[in-house]
């Protein structure tokens, strides 16, 4: 039971990626922390689940019940071309299916103590000198000393809290392929150019294969039909399950923690990256952040903001590299120098070993020279895949 007499040390908005890992870092250092969400979980997130070993690497526990795959192999096509093959040693990602994946991380951070409560509604946020005050359900007021907001890309505390932050979005449509449908198993594969600004993809999994569109560019629109197209040449069928959309938050190069108790993190903050779409490894990163900085401000060390947004810095780095990346080099120039550039061999030996050895591409760019000797790192997650003689399905 959730006592709303209290005052607690941290309330924390979402239980996605971003929001457990804020709240597992705070109830780690001593602090009395909620999370709230609009769902129960295990609930519906719509997601390619394609975590990458980047990723893997900031997690306090091992996520190896969840996942079902990983590879070190990536096929990348353009269009509906026969795809270029590349392969690193180690793994560039595994995959899990988020619904599993999210209520795993949710457990694991009740288990460490933190409370959890399903709303119905948020209403209003408000900031005091020392407080944060949450209005929920219609009537009932929680109050805490500090609110990290991680309520995904449409979120609405930035809405209540900070409306004249500006973020763009992109928008991705995925369902579900189950294996008993198809004559083989696909590997893991881009194809840049199928949608504008984007690519469609194929993330296989335990039975099934997750199938996608993407598109970086929000004046794009895609459609259902537009996946069942890429699926029906892809895969040879257009009948997919749990078809779902949602948009992924972008812009987060450009935010910086202005308000004195209310931070935010992961897709809200708009830390999901345009070239790939990829949000879970800065969701867990931000969060992280934003727990640890909230945990420091708690015990009176530093001024909240400033030390949030000096942990940030790095990942504004890796964005302005990955926006550059999206909107100026590669999906402008897809169909001639950045699909040649992506496929060239010394490009793919280098981002293939800079993804296994668990880099950004901020510092697989800055590094480009070092990638070559860089060895895969394999965090504990992996540890049951590596017990097994294939990886693959
Ligand atoms: C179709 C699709 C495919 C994707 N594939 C990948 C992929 O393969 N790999 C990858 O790295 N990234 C992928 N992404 C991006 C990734 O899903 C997000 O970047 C990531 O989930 C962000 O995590 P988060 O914790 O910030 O937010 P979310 O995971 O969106 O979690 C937000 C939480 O807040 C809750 N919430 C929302 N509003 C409220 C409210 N008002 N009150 C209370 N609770 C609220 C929601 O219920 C949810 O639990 C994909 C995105 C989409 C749309």
């Amino acid at each position: 039971m959730v006592s709303f007499d209290k005052e607690f040390d941290l309330i924390v908005i979402g239980g996605g990626p971003a929001g457990v890992m804020a709240a597992y870092h705070a109830v780690q250092a001593g602090l009395d922390v909620l999370i709230m969400d609009k769902s129960n979980f295990p609930r519906l997130k719509p997601c390619g689940g394609c975590i990458a070993t980047k990723a893997l690497a900031l997690l306090p526990f091992s996520i190896e019940e969840v996942l079902e795959t990983a590879t070190g192999t990536l096929n990348i096509g353009l269009h509906y071309d026969a795809p270029h093959e590349f392969t690193t040693k180690g793994y560039i990602c595994a995959f899990a299916v988020r619904e599993k994946f999210d209520a795993f991380m949710l457990n694991n951070t009740i288990e460490a103590g933190v409370k959890f409560l399903k709303i119905e509604r948020l209403d209003a946020v408000k900031e005091t000198d020392d407080a944060v005050c949450v209005a929920i359900d219609g009537g009932t007021q929680i109050k805490a000393r500090y609110m990290i907001a991680a309520d995904g890309a449409n979120s609405q505390v930035r809405r209540l809290v900070e409306p004249t932050l500006k973020f763009s979005r992109g928008f991705a449509l995925e369902g579900l392929v189950p294996y008993t449908r198809l004559s083989h198993i696909p590997k893991m594969e881009f194809n840049f150019g199928c949608v504008d600004y984007g690519y469609g993809w194929m993330f296989p999994k335990a039975d099934h294969v997750n199938v996608g569109i993407y598109t970086c560019n929000s004046d794009v629109s895609i459609r259902k039909a537009d996946l069942r197209e890429y699926s029906q040449k892809k895969l040879g069928t257009d009948e997919i399950d749990d078809v779902v959309g949602f948009p992924l938050g972008f812009g987060g190069n450009t935010y910086r923690q202005t308000t004195e108790r209310v931070l935010f993190a992961g897709d809200a903050a708009g830390f999901c990256e345009p070239m790939f779409g990829e949000g879970i490894h800065n969701a867990i990163k931000s969060g992280t952040f934003a727990g640890k900085a909230v945990a420091a401000a708690v015990k009176g060390n530093r001024k909240i903001g400033e030390r949030y947004n000096e942990m940030l810095h790095e990942i504004r780095q890796d964005l302005v590299r990955c926006n550059h990346a999206a909107y100026q080099f590669f999906y402008p120039k897809v169909d001639g120098l950045g699909f040649k550039t992506l496929t060239s061999p010394i490009s793919n030996m280098v981002f293939l070993k800079g993804l296994a050895s668990g880099k950004t591409l901020h510092e697989i760019m800055n590094g480009f020279y070092k990638m070559p000797f860089q060895k895969p790192i394999y965090p504990i997650s992996y540890k049951k895949l590596n017990d097994k003689p294939t990886v693959m399905p």
